[in-house]
Parts: structure tokens; sequence; C-alpha cells
């Protein structure tokens, strides 16, 4: 199936970001976008409503929680159904990242009408880039589970892995995560990005070691950076070899190369040159 987001006139939903805090992170064309559809989709009414009145945005607003997604959904695409567009808001940042939308916009391709991104704020990103951590290749888990076994579960099946890992934490559970991801992947540098674009924004870059005795403020919103496992590779394993393990373990080609490059301390070319021509 093909979308041709522009070229018709297809009813559409719109997948809008929104501010991670700082109400003026919101783009033109989400404002243009968020005045012109019919109805905006959001979690609470009451907090999309300060984001809306303070662009002077006065929508029809429909709550669309993890509530109620299932039954709004077929709502939706009646609406769809009728030739009226919609736009897709969460509380905070773009919609479907650890918040609803994915259902929604499964359902909406299905049936076939448009589904396009007005793309902006995303803890995730905002996080990473000022994290210092590598950034490519990154794994972004979300929030881990919240029953003890299963969280460590979780954190024990990235424990190899060598990618930058980005999870969302609740601030009351910051402090006990910090401590199973220490006794779980050992010590290693991380990021704590605290309250992004606000006034108390802080950016706390230590090691796991250390996070434990920091203070941790219970207030406040968090992104952990997690620098990926240092496991050494075999030094007996010629250069295209050590790529193609990594392809085994599920990286891509360009990902696999450019890791070999790092871990190797050589350069890319070098490391093209083993495995593409010498190889
Ligand atoms: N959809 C949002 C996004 O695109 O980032 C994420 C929603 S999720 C329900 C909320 C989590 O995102 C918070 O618990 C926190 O981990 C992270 N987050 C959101 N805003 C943040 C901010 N300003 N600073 C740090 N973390 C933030």
């Amino acid at each position: 199936m093909i979308q041709r987001s522009f070229q018709d006139d297809k009813p559409t939903i719109y997948v809008v970001s929104t501010p991670i805090g700082n109400l003026k992170d919101i783009t033109y064309r989400a404002v243009e976008i968020l005045n012109e559809v019919d109805a905006i989709l959001c979690e609470d009414t009451r907090t999309s409503k300060t984001l809306l009145s303070h662009y002077h945005i006065h929508k029809q607003l429909i709550s669309f929680h993890d509530h109620n997604k299932t039954e709004k959904t077929q709502d939706m695409i009646a609406l769809l159904n009728e030739g009226k567009n919609l736009a897709l808001i969460s509380d905070a940042g773009t919609p479907g990242i650890n918040d609803p939308g994915y259902e929604l916009i499964q359902e909406v391709i299905k049936q076939g009408y448009h589904v396009v991104s007005i793309p902006g704020a995303s803890a995730i990103l905002a996080a990473l880039v000022v994290s210092g951590c590598l950034i490519q290749p990154f794994t972004f888990i979300g929030f881990l589970p919240r029953k003890n076994s299963s969280k460590k579960e979780v954190i024990e099946s990235y424990h190899q892995r060598i990618e930058t890992l980005v999870i969302y934490e609740s601030p009351l559970r910051v402090k006990k995560t910090l401590e199973d991801l220490y006794d779980i992947l050992g010590d290693r540098q991380i990021v704590l990005a605290r309250e992004l674009t606000k006034m108390f924004e802080t950016i706390t870059r230590t090691s796991l070691k250390e996070s434990l005795s920091l203070e941790i403020d219970t207030r406040g919103e968090y992104v952990i950076i997690i620098e990926g496992s240092k496991k050494t590779y075999d030094s007996s394993l010629s250069i295209k070899d050590h790529v193609l393990q990594l392809i085994d373990e599920g990286y891509d080609e360009k990902d696999a190369m450019k890791m070999v490059a790092k871990k190797r301390q050589i350069t890319k070319s070098d490391v093209y040159k083993a495995y593409k021509i010498n190889g």
C-alpha cells in the first residue's frame, strides 16, 4: 500500500508532536494543522486546553486515552468515513512514543486513510543529543516493567548490547532503577536528563556506580541514557568475521561496520576495505 500524503484529498489523521515542557517548542506547521482539522484527539483535555489556548486554537477536543482507545478508535474511523480530518496529540511530546496512538494508527492505515506525521519534540532525542553518548546506534527501551522480576529480566536481556540504551522512568523509581541497572550491567557511563526544556532542566553525566550516592530529586521527569556494553572482542577474529558476528547478532551491515571501527579504533574505510574488498 502506497500513501501519497499530499497528492489526493483522502481524510487524514495527523500525528502532531507537542512540547515536552516548554510551550514554545511547537512548530508553525503543528499550530497550522491543529487550527485546520475538524477535531483534536488528546489524552487529558485539561492538559491540552492549556497548550491550545496558548496558541488560540479553539477546536473540538475528543478524549483518547489508554482506557477508552478501543471504543474511540471505531468512533474516529466513523469520523474519517464522513470525510473529517483529525489530529492526534498527547499530553507531551510525540504521540505513540509511550503514549496512546499505536492501535489507532494501525486501524486508520487498515481502513485506507492517510496518517501524516507533524514532527517535533520527543524526550528520547532531546536527551540523546545532549548526552554526549554514542547516538548511532541506540535502542529505545521506554518504561521498564514495574514488577521486579520482569524488570530485572528486561535489563538482563540488554546486558551484552553494545549500543546506547534509552529508558523512560518515573521520578519515584529512578533510584531503585539505577541500583538494578548497576547490579545487572555493572559500572557504565550514564546520563540522567531531568526536566528537559523546563526551568529546572538538569543533565547529570556520571557513572552507574557514582549515581548510587547521588541525591535523586523525586520531582520532575527523567530520561536515563546508558552507554552500551564495552564487551571486548575476540582479537583472533578477522575484521570481516567481526563484522559478520555483529550482523549475526542482529545489527545491520552499516552499523556493524561502524561499531567494528569504533571497537578496534580503526577508520570506517579500513573496515570497509577489509570487509567488502579484501575479504
Ligand atoms: N510521548 C512522549 C515523548 O515523545 O517523549 C513521552 C511520554 S511518556 C508517557 C512520559 C515520559 O517521557 C516521562 O516519564 C519521562 O521519562 C519522559 N519525558 C517526557 N518529558 C520529559 C522532559 N521534559 N524531561 C525528561 N523526560 C521527559
